[in-house]
């Protein structure tokens, strides 16, 4: 790799145009009852917006009822300004697939996947506008990095999808939301500082988060390796996905550019460690591409390295490959994807094919490309 790796294990600020107006979800409960203050309110408006915010899932003033009429609207102007602007709408498998693509502040795009299942809904959202890792396979990796999204920002995505639910807006009537996969564009441990605080927003009981059950949260990673030993340190037990596509370093160095900075036996090294420290089983993400990572003779290689490193750790979930303008690669064969699937299980690897919600809509992963007109 010609350029450093964006990787940001610390507080740099969200970009180099200038930040996102200030919003109540990037602040301490401190700055928050200091904010409040600031505006002449009483400290304790600050847990009524929160609980509107994260409670009722409102950012709208005249739901506000029990906040006095004539400091409403100047809390709501102060502290929750709107982040996210929606730019366009797109639904798929008969509306319970929705993918908004939404305008920032500064006229970056970002996109997030809502998808109701008959028992869970999951949104993947976004982290990173744009994306520097530049897998070769994925439509984001293809834009380079924008910036990343301020801990707000990413919160604001779970708070409207949380609310379209609430409303009703996919067909089986109003629900909650309750999972959240950081699958949409970007590199998750890129943005490192951000997206824990919003994971750790993500948790917290209401009114000081959304209460999703950290389970219920999954961090999906391109695979930096110091970062995975990171996030086991923060005891948040959510779930981490590893994006290998490839089980040797000379196929996955192609496919994953970073991998030259991190191999294939540091990245799951690490993702073993990540179980040992949290006791989550880990996901193995693979793209099954066409005549490109999916012969047996690599699912056998995947299923000897992960039981190289224990039994029961780790689950593998293939996906065949979506389709990306302009790349050279296609989807495996059915049959080839069976036969991957049944050697990694004759390993003992529980394997489940994912499921690819709303590719018709370049809403699956890594079609999330931000375009205007599609
Ligand atoms: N940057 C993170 C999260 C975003 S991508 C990561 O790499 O994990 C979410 C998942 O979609 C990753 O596993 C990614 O490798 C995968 N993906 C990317 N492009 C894809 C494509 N064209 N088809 C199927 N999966 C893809």
């Amino acid at each position: 790799m010609s350029e450093p790796v964006a990787l940001d294990l610390s507080t740099r600020s969200a970009g180099a145009r200038g930040k996102p107006p200030r919003h109540f979800a990037d602040l301490s409960p401190d700055e928050r009852a200091a904010a409040v203050t600031d505006l002449g309110q009483p400290a304790f408006r600050a847990r009524q917006l929160a609980t509107h915010y994260y409670g009722h899932l409102t950012t709208d003033a005249d739901e506000m009822t029990d906040l006095p009429a004539a400091s409403r609207q100047a809390l709501v102007e102060a502290l929750l300004p709107p982040l996210l602007t929606q730019s366009k709408r797109l639904t798929a498998d008969r509306g319970t697939t929705v993918k908004t693509l939404w305008h920032l502040f500064d006229g970056a795009r970002v996109e997030s996947v809502l998808m109701r299942y008959p028992h869970r809904s999951t949104l993947c959202v976004s982290s990173q506008a744009g994306c520097g890792l530049a897998c070769a396979f994925c439509a984001t990796g293809r834009l380079g990095l924008t910036r990343n999204l301020s801990t707000a920002e990413i919160v604001d995505q779970v708070r409207a999808a949380g609310r379209m639910l609430a409303d009703g807006d996919l067909p089986g009537g109003p629900t909650r939301l309750s999972n959240v996969v950081f699958m949409g564009m970007g590199e998750p441990l890129a943005n490192y500082a951000r997206v824990m605080a919003a994971v750790r927003t993500l948790v917290a009981p209401v009114p000081d988060g959304f209460g999703l059950s950290a389970r219920n949260v999954t961090v999906s990673t391109v695979g930096l390796a110091p970062a995975i030993d990171k996030l086991a340190d923060e005891g948040i037990p959510v779930t981490l996905a590893v994006s290998l596509h490839a089980p040797d370093d000379e196929l996955r160095g192609e496919l994953v550019p970073v991998n030259t900075r991190w191999s294939v036996a540091q990245v799951l090294d690490s993702a073993r460690r990540y179980f040992e420290r949290t006791g989550r089983r880990v996901s193995i993400e693979y793209a099954l591409m066409r005549d490109v990572n999916d012969q047996a003779w690599r699912a056998d290689l995947l299923g000897e390295l992960l039981n190289a490193r224990g039994r029961g750790w780790v689950h593998a979930n293939p996906i065949p490959l979506n389709p990306v303008p302009g790349s050279r690669w296609t989807a495996s064969e059915p049959s080839v994807e069976a036969e991957f699937v049944a050697r990694l299980r004759a390993h003992g690897i529980p394997t489940t094919v994912r499921d690819t919600r709303g590719s018709e809509i370049d809403g699956a992963c890594g079609q999330l490309a931000g375009q205007e007109d599609e």
